[in-house]
């Protein structure tokens, strides 16, 4: 099985206290060494899935695998992924700046997003990052006119929405043709003109698309290729340029509940190649180099949250309502997406799931429901919940809510656990206040 398709890290095993272990470690030992909420990556997990998208592809020899940063950024997993010779796939000034101070290598850098700023643009030229996607016209001026400041020739692609719908949620969809993201079809030999003829420092060498994500057809795949393609082809006879470079997005998905039965790496990658290669002959093209940039699939199921259990609540006749000490702050995808998650009781891994309660979070929202009626054996005050599959779009979409502190998040593996992210304190919470000299003053008396 892909890992994608397990609900549990892959090194996840119970030990003789009945307890859950990942990476060899006991979680409840992990509560009370590093408090909760926390979250936990396992590193094998990580490894494991870098491992199965290169050696599916090993036999498509130009393939560049750029992990997207957004689902979870932080120096430690830069220096997993540069060991197993992945790239990135950065948004913003923050996420490549993540990747510069942890020391990686900026040529293996992508630069997406559909409203860069200046500086972020300056910041990419300045890192000499190895690709941008170029998403709107707008930003082909901006780019162009700051690579020509600094005497530099950028490599870029050109993000177009492909007009195909994949049927994921709404906020996640990305590829049809009503989309913020990328230029419309119709849009491209007006883009292509103006670099050919004013943008000269822009070095188009390819087309990106990215068709949304938490995906389990695999038909989008084969038909995003066909529409690159065709658009490579036609770009071939109208522009007279060869763009030998493909990069298809990620969108992978992964195994949250039973519900969800995305396939296996191994078989996207067939589907990608069979493509291509039906695609290259249909339209005599060689074949391009691809990149590809999985986000969810590569940490999602490494990663899980161990939460207290604390107080509950049974509604008469109604359900029973069991919180937590975190909630929508840690992980907004349930009250953003409706998004459903599986856990477990880390303490009674052993014992029978005979009681539906719903999980509570902590936050001051009626919204703030982290899992609606799931089966654990009998919740109780001081109990450590793991829920699983939070290792994607957890920690990189949390928030200070309720002026609470974000989590620590520690990596494991082999029995040993290390801090990758330390735990917020209330003094970093305040250290970017201030308050102006005339507030200062008053406040100062009344204390
Ligand atoms: C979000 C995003 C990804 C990653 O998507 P996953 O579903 O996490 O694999 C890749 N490329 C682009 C352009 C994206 O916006």
């Amino acid at each position: 099985m892909s890992v994608n398709q397990e609900i549990k890290p892959i090194t996840t095993e119970i030990n003789e206290k009945g307890h859950l272990c990942i990476g060899g470690c006991d979680l409840v030992e992990l509560a009370e060494k590093y408090d909760t909420p926390l979250y936990i990556y396992d590193e094998d997990t990580i490894r494991s899935m870098c491992q199965e998208y290169k050696k599916a592809f090993a036999k498509y020899e130009k393939s560049n695998f750029m992990f997207a940063s957004k689902a979870f950024m932080t120096k430690a997993l830069c220096a997993i992924l540069k060991e197993e010779g992945f790239g990135l796939d950065t948004v913003s000034g923050g996420e490549m700046y993540t990747a510069y101070s942890a020391g990686f290598d900026m040529s293996h850098v992508l630069l997406n997003g559909n409203n860069k700023s200046i500086d972020e643009l300056e910041m990419a030229l300045d890192y000499n990052i190895g690709r941008y996607s170029v998403d709107n016209f707008l930003e082909l001026a901006l780019l162009d006119n700051l690579a020509k400041s600094k005497n530099k020739i950028v490599d870029i692609f050109l993000r177009i929405t492909p007009g195909i719908e994949c049927h994921t949620h709404e906020y996640i969809q990305t590829g049809h043709l009503d989309s913020k993201f990328g230029f419309d079809l119709t849009q491209l030999d007006e883009a292509i003109d103006l670099i050919k003829e004013q943008y000269t420092n822009l070095n188009l060498v390819g087309l990106h698309a990215h068709i949304g994500s938490q995906i389990f057809e695999t038909q989008v795949y084969y038909d995003e290729v066909g529409v690159i393609l065709k658009e490579i082809r036609r770009i071939k006879e109208v522009h007279n340029i060869d763009l030998k470079e493909i990069n298809l997005g990620g969108g992978l998905g992964i195994t949250y509940t039973e519900a969800d039965v995305p396939p296996s790496v191994e078989t996207i990658a067939d589907v990608i190649i069979r493509s291509i290669e039906v695609h290259c002959k249909e339209y005599n093209l060689e074949y391009p180099a691809i990149y590809l940039e999985p986000g969810r699939s590569i940490v999602g199921t490494s990663g899980v949250t161990i939460y207290t259990i604390g107080s509950s609540k049974q509604v008469p006749k109604g359900r029973r309502y069991v919180a937590v000490d975190g909630g929508m702050a840690d992980n907004p995808r349930p009250s953003m997406y409706q998004a459903k998650y599986t856990a477990v009781i880390a303490n009674k891994a052993n014992e029978e799931s005979n009681e539906e309660v719903t999980i509570a979070g902590r936050y001051c929202e009626s919204g703030d429901i982290l899992i609606r009626d799931i089966k654990l054996p009998h919740p109780e005050e001081g109990d450590i919940l793991c829920v699983f599959n939070t290792g994607a779009y957890g920690y990189s979409m949390s928030s200070n809510y309720n002026r609470t502190l974000r989590p620590a998040a520690v990596l494991v593996k082999n029995a040993q656990s290390d801090i990758i992210i330390k735990r917020e304190t209330y003094e970093d919470l305040v250290s970017d206040d201030e308050i102006p000299q005339r507030l200062s003053s008053k406040i100062m008396i009344e204390n």
